[in-house]
């Protein structure tokens, strides 16, 4: 409803307007009239433009007749219009166009604007606007051809004014049908409407617009030769016009028909008489096609009344006035054709710009289109490099593992392979350290099978002693050599337990006294508080009675030997030192060394098998410990072990 009151606004605006043109002189209506237009652009208020825009085109239509200034003005309003789809604006530029087009009496496109009107009407209910754009419809209709539209329109707003009751729009939609009636003939349906109207004209007060039915009726009448009928209306009618003022025009017009009368009735005298009245208020009106009319039944009266002169007179005004009017209705032609090729060509405009817009827009969307691709493309080709790149640094990786597995598994197999050397050479070594004493025993052995009989009991004994000795030695050679086998084949457990070092110092120094004993040899174990470590028993006590036993074996008559326990942080470390015939550096390298078995003699000439060293490390290190000797030739030495704590 506020859209209704928007357009009885607008409404209102389009009549006052019009009114005041009429009203006015075209200098005091164009007074300001450019400056607020070109105020309202410079605020952009679009909305005043439009209708500043509007209000100068009507003037141009109206009053100043330049049709040309009009058109751009229009223009610009509708382009506003439709830029902002202010529906109700655009409906009064529409109609501004029709007026426009109207006044070069271009009806075929004043009626498209019309019907763009209407159209936008639809969506609004008020009746006033509608009533106007039917009738001009209606007009349009019957000055382009369409009689039947053009009756329709008229009897479609006499409906609707007649149950609305509007008696107005009633008394002219009855004129309008009347006047399309009286032109195709049908006299009597022309005869009805002007005698419908009139009756309400009489009602609602409306003398002019009575007295011109009334005009009408009696020529209807005269046309039937119902002469004395048209005459009583004639008379009616100018009985109304002659109280009241500024009606020259119409007075005129019903003295005209009362001359038509005359001469109907063959009284050119008094036609005459009547038509001096109605030529000299047609002057008074300006009104150049009654004047025209005036002068062609004047000639006709005079020529009836034999006055060749004046009829002739009368026909050549006639004919200059036509002249004239035929002028001004090719200028009115010639602003036609200028107008709807304006028209057109903005129409052309519209048509372009809405193509380059549609062309636009579907360039933009192919870019975007494009643009999309792209970038998905993009997108991938990233994806696909970085996967690459993944794939590459994982097969680098891979490939550096590989190297690297490749390498342990070439320094194990070295590794592997160095050990099966050194095995190899070691088993050569104790063959032949095993065969030497089991030759000796097959000697002895032979000797005494064969000589039995000749060897004496002293020999025997001696021999048998000398058995005993190397028998023992094997003995020793084979023992060493089965604990160190065990040890590689992971038969013993070297389990780790609580131990006394102090204490296992002692038992081996019990067990091994009697040696010394025989040699002379003091022992001293230099700890006497207990010293609790966690190692294997009997490969810690195997590596004590080893390196004891050695240091007997290599130590002088009268010589001495010193054990004992060194706690440091993370181990303890026990000592062997003795100061026997020592070693030289290079025997001191090999003695660990499983590939290069060095043994020598014992002081007393013990013999030895060169592996107990060998077998003390492999305990040692069984025990996560270390071993090593510090020696000095002809001073003795010391060896050194630790045991993790
Ligand atoms: P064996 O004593 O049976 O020969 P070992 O492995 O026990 O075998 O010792 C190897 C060699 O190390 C000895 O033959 C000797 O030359 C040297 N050796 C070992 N202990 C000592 C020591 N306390 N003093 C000097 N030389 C030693």
């Amino acid at each position: 409803m506020a859209q209704n009151s928007q357009i009885a606004t607008e409404w209102e605006w389009f009549t006052n307007y019009i009114e005041e043109i009429e009203n006015n002189t075209a200098e005091d209506l164009l007074i300001n009239k450019e400056e607020k237009l070109q105020a309202a652009k410079d605020i952009e208020n679009k909305e005043l433009e439009s209708k500043i825009a509007k209000e100068l085109a009507l003037i141009h239509i109206y009053k100043t007749n330049n049709l040309e200034e009009a058109m751009p003005l229009l223009i610009r309003a509708m382009e506003i219009d439709e830029a902002s789809e202010d529906e109700i604006s655009l409906i009064f530029t529409y109609l501004g166009f029709y007026s426009l087009f109207e006044k070069v009496e271009d009806y075929y496109y004043g009626k498209e604007f019309l019907n763009k009107a209407s159209t936008l009407l639809r969506n609004y209910n008020f009746p006033p606007v509608r009533i106007f754009i039917n009738q001009k419809l209606g007009y349009s209709y019957w000055s382009t051809g369409e009689t039947g539209k053009s009756i329709e329109e008229h009897q479609n707003i006499l409906q609707y004014a007649q149950k609305e009751r509007i008696p107005k729009v009633e008394a002219k939609a009855n004129t309008d049908l009347a006047n399309i009636y009286k032109d195709i003939s049908s006299l009597d349906k022309a005869l009805e409407h002007y005698k419908n109207a009139l009756s309400i004209y009489r009602r609602i007060k409306s003398p002019v617009e009575e007295a011109k039915c009334l005009n009408e009726i009696g020529d209807l009448y005269l046309i039937r030769n119902d002469s004395k009928r048209a005459y009583e209306n004639y008379i009616v009618a100018l009985d109304i016009l002659n109280d009241l003022s500024n009606v020259e025009a119409n007075r005129a017009s019903v003295y005209n028909s009362v001359a038509n009368y005359y001469l109907k009735e063959n009284n050119p005298g008094k036609a005459v008489e009547n038509l001096a009245i109605s030529n000299r208020l047609a002057q008074k009106s300006q009104n150049q096609l009654l004047i025209q009319e005036t002068y062609a039944i004047l000639s006709k009266a005079y020529k009836k009344l034999n006055n060749y002169q004046k009829a002739l007179e009368y026909s050549e005004l006639y004919k200059a006035l036509d002249d004239f009017l035929q002028k001004e209705k090719n200028d009115r032609n010639i602003l036609k054709i200028q107008s709807r090729y304006t028209i057109t060509q903005k129409q052309n405009q519209i048509d372009q710009l809405e193509l380059n817009k549609i062309q636009k827009e579907f360039e933009l969307e192919e870019e975007r289109k494009f643009k999309n691709f792209l970038a998905i493309m993009v997108v991938l080709a990233a994806i696909i490099m970085i996967l690459i790149f993944i794939l590459f640094i994982s097969q680098r990786r891979s490939n550096a593992k590989l190297k690297t597995a490749n390498e342990k598994v070439k320094t194990q197999n070295q590794e592997l392979e160095d050990l099966n050397n050194t095995k190899d050479k070691f088993f050569s070594i104790i063959s032949h350290d095993l065969k030497g004493p089991l030759n000796s025993l097959t000697s002895f052995s032979g000797l005494l099978m064969n000589h039995t009989s000749s060897l004496s009991t002293e020999e025997i004994q001696m021999l048998a002693k000398d058995l005993d000795k190397s028998l023992k030695n094997l003995f020793a050679l084979l023992e060493n050599l089965l604990q160190w086998s065990r040890s590689q084949t992971g038969n013993i457990e070297f389990k780790a337990e609580e131990i006394d070092l102090t204490e296992m110092l002692n038992e081996n120094k019990k067990l091994l006294e009697k040696q010394a004993d025989n040699k002379n040899i003091q022992i001293e174990v230099k700890n006497t508080k207990s010293v609790k470590a966690k190692a294997h028993p009997n490969s810690i006590t195997t590596v004590i009675r080893n390196l004891l036993s050695n240091a007997i074996k290599f130590t002088e008559d009268g010589g001495q030997i010193k054990m004992g326990v060194v706690e440091e942080e993370n181990q303890f470390v026990v000592k062997i030192a003795d100061n026997g015939v020592g070693m030289p550096k290079e025997v001191a390298s090999k003695i660990f060394r499983l590939d290069t078995k060095h043994s020598t003699q014992g002081t007393a000439k013990e013999k030895g098998t060169g592996l107990g060293l060998i077998l003390c490390k492999e305990f040692v290190e069984k025990n996560g410990g270390q071993i090593w000797v510090k020696s000095e030739e002809g001073k003795g030495t010391i060896f050194s072990f630790s045991i993790p704590k």
